[in-house]
């Protein structure tokens, strides 16, 4: 009898010690979401905390615009829960496994669904031709703008509580108060700028929904597209010059994908300051505040 007891009571112990090994640890039972690239990934963060897990595919600070994935970037996007991508061609190296991984069911949230959406206008001193990139085409760039990055937060709010079941009302109600108080600042600091200041020209034509939304104009573009990748003609560049000159613009400005020698060529021959400016990554805390911040401080104190 007694011998019965003990193998019974060791084969209940025996059970429960199996139970626990294949019980999933916290983080793996948790919703996992893919956000395509750093700075959209930020904002991510900060609204889901850590409800669920946010997984980043382009690492800061490579140009997303050609960032390719790899077979396990490609594994993440399709096990995940809610793949959250910017859209309007910015994953142009992701393009084929993000449209594989829709028409395999995988949940898509796209952040461009959800702002008034930019299209290249005439003197941006972007030309005609391919459809995706020229005069007309839709800018990615949605991130230079918090306010469209709040229309964003609230568009996936609701997302995250129906489908991800994640509650998240607290956190985008106050990341939302956030937005609105960084416009505010980045309209106070360059404030200080005259209008006739407000000039810009950009590595490429990324500074759009910045331009939009604090009255600056965007006069020209080292490489004339809307993507770091596209080509520069001397012509091009004889035309920049031209407008830099016409336009009295203080400063350039280069970026990720711009060539350096290319830039120091156009200072060079104009006689403007090139700065450089952080438009596609995040700084070292990582936050999108201090990003938009230190990108409005840059370019008010360049066109000073
Ligand atoms: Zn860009």
């Amino acid at each position: 009898m007694k011998r019965k007891y003990i193998i019974t009571a060791s084969l209940v112990l025996l059970i429960l010690f199996s139970m626990l090994a294949c019980q999933p640890s916290i983080s793996s039972s948790k919703k996992s979401i893919v956000v395509t690239y750093s700075i959209l990934g930020s904002v991510v963060k900060e609204l889901v905390g850590d409800k669920a897990t946010v997984i980043v595919s382009i690492p800061n600070g490579l140009d997303p615009h050609e960032w390719e994935p790899s077979a396990r970037d490609i594994e993440a996007i399709n096990k995940a829960d809610l793949v959250i991508e910017n859209g309007l061609g910015l994953e142009g190296g992701m393009q084929k496994t993000l449209a594989a991984a829709k028409s395999n069911g995988v949940r898509f949230f796209t952040a461009s669904d959800y702002i008034t959406v930019r299209h290249v206008g005439s003197g941006e001193g972007i030309p005609s031709g391919d459809p995706d990139q020229a005069l007309g085409a839709a800018d990615p760039h949605l991130w230079m703008d918090p306010v469209g990055m709040k229309s964003v937060v609230s568009g996936l709010a609701p997302v995250l509580m129906k489908d991800l079941n994640l509650d998240v009302a607290a956190q985008a109600q106050s990341l939302e108060d956030r937005l609105d108080a960084l416009n505010n600042e980045v309209s106070n600091t360059v404030a200080s700028l005259p209008q006739d200041n407000r000039k810009l020209v950009t590595g490429h034509e990324s500074m759009g929904y910045f331009a939009q939304r604090y009255g600056f104009k965007l006069v020209g573009v080292i490489v004339p597209s809307l993507s770091s990748e596209a080509e520069v003609s001397a012509a091009d560049l004889a035309t920049l010059k031209q407008a830099i000159d016409d336009n009295h613009v203080k400063a350039i400005f280069t970026e990720l994908g711009t060539s350096p020698a290319v830039a120091k060529a156009i200072g060079d021959e104009t006689g403007v300051k090139v700065i450089e400016l952080t438009t596609h990554a995040l700084p070292a805390d990582g936050s999108y505040f201090t990003f938009m911040s230190d990108l409005a401080t840059v370019i008010t104190n360049a066109l000073k």
